[in-house]
């Protein structure tokens, strides 16, 4: 079972709340000034997976939370297809706020967002990071092209990563819908994997591991 965090009045200033206030004074962009409301994330701040999409869209952005329109109902089945409730795992973008009109993430954007995720993740230490879409999977998996390498896995670090459609893509079209269910009920073997990962001691050598796998 994925850990879940219920969070009482008393534990309301957790790191990941004082983050997102630091995120909310963030105005290093200027999609900041147009946005309603920013969207850092949401879910359990021990989660052992976290889902990294692009961007806020319009329902995002007046919400303030991740995935809540179209493409969040359908992460929301495919999670449950695994047996998963949104607030056992953790889900962000990356970046914050919406960019207008629902265009693509700039570079300058996603580069002043960087840090953000990296402090969401450091907060979190999850045991597997998935990435929906290209604008994340270029993060981890840099000049990969996702019709190759969607449904696989890499393990660094004790971390496993894994890549897979943006749930919006696949939403419309059959042949990407197909390959975001088969991908998606991969996870909890690798999750599993990822799991017993951390329970063996690191190596002697220290090395890191960086090893492709198929499940
Ligand atoms: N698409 C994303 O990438 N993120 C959201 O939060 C919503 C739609």
């Amino acid at each position: 079972m994925v850990n879940v965090i219920i969070l009482s009045e008393t534990e309301d200033m957790s790191s990941l709340n004082e983050l997102y206030q630091q995120i909310a004074q963030c105005f290093k962009c200027e999609i900041a000034k147009s946005r309603c409301k920013v969207v850092p994330g949401e879910g359990a701040e021990n989660a052992d997976i976290i889902f990294i999409g692009e961007a806020p869209g319009l329902h995002e952005d007046q919400q303030g939370r991740p995935f809540v329109g179209q493409a969040g109902q359908f992460l929301d089945r495919l999670l449950a297809s695994i047996n998963l409730q949104r607030q056992q795992v953790y889900i962000a973008n990356v970046i914050k706020c919406r960019p207008p009109d629902n265009r693509d993430p700039l570079p300058t954007e996603i580069q002043n967002c960087h840090q953000w995720l990296d402090s969401q993740i450091e907060i979190i230490k999850p045991k597997m990071i998935v990435t929906l879409g290209r604008y994340s999977m270029a993060r981890y998996f840099p000049g990969k092209s996702i019709s190759k390498i969607h449904g696989t896995a890499v393990k660094h670090d004790n971390v496993i990563y894994y890549a897979m459609y943006h749930p919006a893509a696949a939403l419309h079209q059959q042949s990407l819908r197909q390959a975001i269910e088969a991908d998606m009920l991969k996870i909890p073997k690798l999750l599993a994997e990822a799991r017993n990962v951390q329970e063996v001691k690191p190596s002697a050598s220290g090395g890191q591991q960086l090893n492709r796998f198929e499940v």
